[in-house]
């Protein structure tokens, strides 16, 4: 079975939690100061990052800490994975799906001022597969509307916006390092930022809104006779985590970055030849591929997906638009989106994926297409 995503583990992640197993300091402490203080070196820019259990959490108090709540709005792509919706639902707000640019599947700003209310706080691009949306464009409206930017850059961990890491400009980029992104550390997430109430906000928010209870754990303490003032959630990374997510970022650029590229430009020379499918626009210059979605045009996508799998391949469709779910269905259609989900088909992409795998995938395209 040739697996669509997988975690890549190696002796170096196994000796870092044994040293935090014998430490028998678990939770929250040391290395996840450690892994954000890496972060921060690796992003530069002069931004702040604060570590969290998921890239789910992140995004949500990442929306907390700019104030989203009851009553307000967040203008979202309709296709992202769903835990863009809940995080904006989650504080109360709703998640209004907007129509994506058919050829990238980023969010079209043309349809999103069609939507912009009263209400909308916020505007929350996503980096559809490593792709970073045009952010001179998505800042330039964010001003006109005097709103903030929540990046969902979970697929762009290490990707670049004219030679400048994600991360290191914007307003807030939330990552996520489950088990199949870019870099993993087991679950988690992280808020970026460079503004210094929104990293403190968040920091109070992930151990439970206890006031500076963050600052007295990086001195070992632990406030007894602490004030709480907002809602907060138990959100924090753990020791253990932490310590994979270091050693994942160091292996990150000279190992996981190289093979991911060198793996979408293996793709892109087999299947250009190849009729009747479409490519991203991808510039491997600047994209680490997270995932390897292409096009599967005239009606064939589910048929090429039963193929792939009887053929021992996994393949997925990323994804199912958010406004067809009942829970965030706003009762428009939105087209593109899907159009586009009626097309697309995610070809396995990994640091452990062999070029004679890419060649076989490749393949079976061209063969049963
Ligand atoms: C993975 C992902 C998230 C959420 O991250 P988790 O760590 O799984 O909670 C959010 N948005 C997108 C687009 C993702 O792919």
């Amino acid at each position: 079975m040739i697996r669509l995503s997988k975690s890549v583990i190696g002796e170096e992640e196994k000796k870092a939690v044994q040293q935090v197993l014998d430490t028998e300091f678990l939770g929250y402490g040391p290395e996840v100061f450690k892994f954000e203080e890496a972060l921060e070196r690796y992003l530069g820019g002069g931004v702040s990052v604060a570590c969290v259990s998921t890239g789910t959490a992140a995004l949500h108090l990442a929306l907390q800490a700019i104030g989203v709540g009851t009553g307000d709005e967040v203008l979202v792509p309709a296709i992202t994975f769903v835990a863009s919706f809940q995080a904006v639902s989650a504080t109360g707000a709703v998640a209004i799906p907007c129509e994506i640019e058919e050829a990238s599947g980023l969010i079209d700003l043309e349809d999103a001022m069609r939507r912009v209310t009263k209400k909308t706080k916020g505007i929350m691009p996503v980096h559809y597969a490593s792709q970073v949306c045009d952010l001179k464009k998505i800042y330039a409206f964010s001003e006109k509307y005097g709103i903030r930017v929540i990046e969902d850059a979970a697929h762009a961990f290490g990707c670049l916006y004219k030679g400048k890491k994600v991360g290191s400009l914007g307003d807030v980029v939330c990552f996520s390092f489950d088990g199949i992104k870019n870099i993993t550390s087991g679950e988690g997430g992280a808020v970026v930022s460079g503004d210094k109430h929104v990293i403190m906000a968040v920091k109070d928010a992930r151990l439970l809104g206890i006031k500076g209870d963050n600052e007295k754990h990086k001195k070992q303490g632990r406030s007894w006779e602490f004030d709480v003032t907002g809602q907060g959630w138990r959100y924090h990374m753990s020791n253990i985590m932490a310590a994979i997510g270091r050693v994942q970022l160091q292996r990150f650029e000279k190992e996981f970055k190289p093979k991911r590229v060198d793996l979408g430009h293996h793709y892109n020379a087999g299947l250009r030849k190849v009729g009747g499918i479409g490519l991203f626009p991808i510039d491997l210059e600047s994209v680490v591929p997270h995932i390897f979605p292409i096009r599967i045009l005239g009606g064939k996508r589910d048929h090429l997906r039963d193929v792939l799998i009887s053929e021992g391949v996994q393949a997925g469709i990323h994804y199912k638009p958010n406004h067809l779910l009942s829970k965030f269905g706003r009762g428009y259609r939105l087209p593109i989106a899907e159009k586009f989900y009626e097309e697309i088909l995610t070809l396995p992409m990994h640091p452990d994926l062999t070029f004679n795998e890419v060649e076989k995938i490749v393949d079976i395209i061209e063969t049963h297409i």
